[in-house]
């Protein structure tokens, strides 16, 4: 097992399998992007099947989810899955992507035994998206949420980050179009962790004040604790169900008391936490040739000295060196 210090067991895997990405999220790079990992310095798909292999097998995790950067731009994407699901005992395997390019890829997922989607999605509206992503691609995420539906890749869910002045007129037309559709929504609150570190705690829009847009509109009754467990997300019945929708108040409401996650790096480094400071290089031991009990060794090691908490709030606060697309969201 992985467990850290105050009892945690981590048995959620996230593994970013690039840093690259082909959209420019102000929350989370600049627009120029960012210097991209060297390749020599990325696992090769081997070496990112190896160690998810080694978390499975050895160290209890339970479910790989693969994101990025942009995961769908790697090409070896379904070959990584299929042996990801072809593992025992299997994971729940998902992916969390950007949407470009699902339309062609969501069926050869799906085939290979990928379980679920989590497509980033801030706006309906063109001229907002373009603004927010610096890419005109709105019209290709939407295809590629359509093609996640119809290959089976179900239920579908939406992630969406809200900012201040730039998005917020969204959440309403955001929820209708997810209902109207049978897509689950779950809104996240905007953490520090953009490259450009112009995060501020007033530009960010909290649970509450997401709460308070919706619930105008919408009648809301929260699911009770049983439900979230160790998921990030407060779920809300929507009109009588069965559809909800999930707030994530990483900031305002955090649930690291809670957490069960443990990353992977696309360059091979563990991090217990995204907002950890060290990170566990199994990249270099794996190229010297240790054993998988060795691996599993030093993974271990890394969780156990998880922190207690992000600690966002407290004074002595520092953002991570590397931003979220290098971490893997
Ligand atoms: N490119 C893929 C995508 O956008 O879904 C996967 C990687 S992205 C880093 C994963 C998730 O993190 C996305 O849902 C994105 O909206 C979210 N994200 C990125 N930067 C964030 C930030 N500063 N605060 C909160 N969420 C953030
Ligand atoms: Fe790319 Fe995802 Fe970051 Fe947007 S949030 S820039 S899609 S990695």
């Amino acid at each position: 097992m992985l467990i850290d210090g105050f009892g945690r067991v981590a048995t959620d895997l996230r593994v970013s399998l690039t840093d690259k990405c082909n959209l420019r999220c102000t929350y989370c790079m600049p627009a120029e992007g960012l210097d991209w990992l060297p390749k020599p310095q990325l696992l090769t798909d081997d070496e990112v099947v190896r160690l998810v292999r080694v978390g499975v097998e050895l160290l209890g995790i339970q479910e790989v989810r693969y994101t990025g950067g942009e995961p769908l731009l790697r090409r070896g994407l379904v070959d990584i899955v299929r042996r990801t699901t072809a593992l025992t005992p299997r994971p729940q395997v998902s992916l969390t992507t950007n949407g470009l390019g699902l339309a062609k890829l969501a069926a050869p997922l799906h085939e290979a035994g990928l379980d679920r989607v989590n497509v980033s999605l801030d706006t309906l509206d063109r001229d907002t998206f373009q603004k927010l992503s610096h890419r005109d691609r709105l019209a290709d995420v939407l295809t590629g949420l359509t093609a996640a539906a119809d290959a089976g890749l179900v239920p579908v869910k939406v992630n969406t980050v809200l900012m201040r002045g730039i998005n917020d007129a969204d959440a309403v037309p955001l929820l209708a179009y997810c209902l109207e559709r049978g897509y689950e929504l779950r809104f996240i609150e905007q953490m520090p962790l953009d490259a450009q570190h112009g995060w501020r705690r007033d530009d960010m829009i909290t649970a509450d004040e997401i709460l308070d847009m919706l619930s105008p509109v919408y009648d809301l009754v929260p699911d009770g604790p049983s439900v979230r467990g160790s998921a990030p997300a407060e779920t809300f019945v929507v009109d009588g169900g069965p559809a909800r929708v999930g707030i994530i108040g990483s900031v305002t409401r955090p649930f690291c008391g809670a957490c069960d996650r443990v990353r992977l790096t696309a360059d091979g480094q563990i991090r217990n936490c995204l907002f950890a400071r060290e990170e566990s290089n199994l990249r270099d031991v794996m190229r010297a040739g240790i054993s998988d009990a060795e691996l599993a060794d030093r993974w271990r090691a890394a969780v156990a000295g998880k922190r207690a908490g992000h600690g966002i709030d407290d004074p002595s606060f520092l953002q991570p060196a590397r931003p979220m697309s290098a971490i893997g969201g």
